[in-house]
């Protein structure tokens, strides 16, 4: 048995386990169940998401969630708001190089590595933090 069968095994064995627990569980209660003993057993966002039992993830830094608002008080790539690549962002609040604040560049990346995002400021690629980083309103 592979590593990616005994994965989907355990997540349908706790599907089954909470479908069988209750009556009138529905298949989204049950999955949510499910995703909750794989974070506990694997730890939360690991490889068991990726062997075809889906949930959601967070397209800027890639972590799985099961709540987007909970997910955005701890995502490394949201500042004021989320972020996302394309953003058009302004950087505010730099302390050593204060010339950057009132940039305005685009989003590119989030780098997981470095907890930075990469914003394109005139043609130049930079690294700056989310909590430095604030969407331009259109
Ligand atoms: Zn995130």
């Amino acid at each position: 048995m592979t590593a990616r069968n005994l994965l989907s095994s355990i997540a349908e064995g706790a599907m089954r386990g909470a479908m069988a627990g209750a009556d009138g569980t529905d298949e989204e209660t049950a999955k949510a169940f499910a995703v909750k003993v794989l974070d506990q057993v694997l730890g939360a966002g690991s490889a068991w998401a990726s062997s075809g039992f889906t949930r959601a993830s967070c397209p800027s830094c890639g972590e799985g969630y099961d709540s987007e608002a909970w997910h955005l008080a701890v995502c490394p790539a949201a500042g004021r708001q989320m972020l996302r690549p394309g953003d058009e962002v302004r950087v505010f609040g730099l302390e050593k190089l204060p010339q950057l604040n009132g940039k305005v560049g685009q989003l590119q990346r989030f780098v997981n590595a470095k907890q930075r995002w990469v914003l394109r400021v005139e043609e130049k690629d930079m690294l700056f933090k989310a909590s430095n980083l604030e969407k331009v309103k259109d």
